[in-house]
């Protein structure tokens, strides 16, 4: 998954509120480093003069505006020349997620991840060769995703299971309230 999600995904409403109680210059300058913060997630290196360049306002403006800006939080300046704005960061993280990533792609490709045996012998070790959901003991056994990876669920210990092949099966992309139902 190389492509990023765009950066409008963000909450719109409650940019628009944010930008409407800022000055045009400032509402400005916060913009475009914003949009920057986005497109590297993560800090950016930017001048008083490359945002004159990138916003069309004197420096003098810029410099105002990044003194406004920094004192409402909006924009935290990490040393010379270099800019982060906090409030994108919750959404480069929920960006991050496998829910929004499925909301943005589609389905997951079910691409099985690093060490996907060793999690595998830890679920087993755990739980023994006994299914999670009927108590069979026979198998053959599968490993579960109790939340469906399909549905945002992870491929961590704590969303596994060891269950057997007919209940893996039935079970399918449900979740165990959904099935049991
Ligand atoms: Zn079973």
């Amino acid at each position: 998954m190389s492509e990023k999600p765009p950066w409008f995904r963000c909450n719109p409403l409650k940019l628009s509120v944010t930008l409407s109680l800022m000055s045009p210059s400032d509402a400005l300058v916060y913009t475009v480093l914003m949009l920057r913060v986005m497109e590297k997630s993560g800090p950016v290196t930017e001048t008083v003069r490359s945002l004159h360049r990138r916003t069309g306002l004197s420096t003098k403006q810029v410099t105002a505006a990044l003194i406004s800006l920094g004192s409402e939080g909006h924009v935290v300046a990490l040393g010379a020349d270099r800019f982060d704005v906090p409030e994108t960061h919750a959404e480069l993280a929920r960006q991050q997620t496998p829910a929004a990533q499925r909301e943005y792609f589609g389905k997951l490709q079910r691409d099985l991840p690093a060490g996907w045996a060793a999690i595998k012998s830890m679920v087993v070790e755990r739980d023994g060769l006994v299914c999670a959901y009927c108590g069979d003991l026979a198998g053959p056994f599968e490993i579960d995703h109790v939340v469906p990876y399909s549905r945002g669920g992870e491929n961590d210990p704590s969303n596994l299971c060891v269950a057997c092949k007919p209940c893996n099966r039935s079970k399918g992309a449900k979740t165990p309230e959904e099935w049991l139902s």
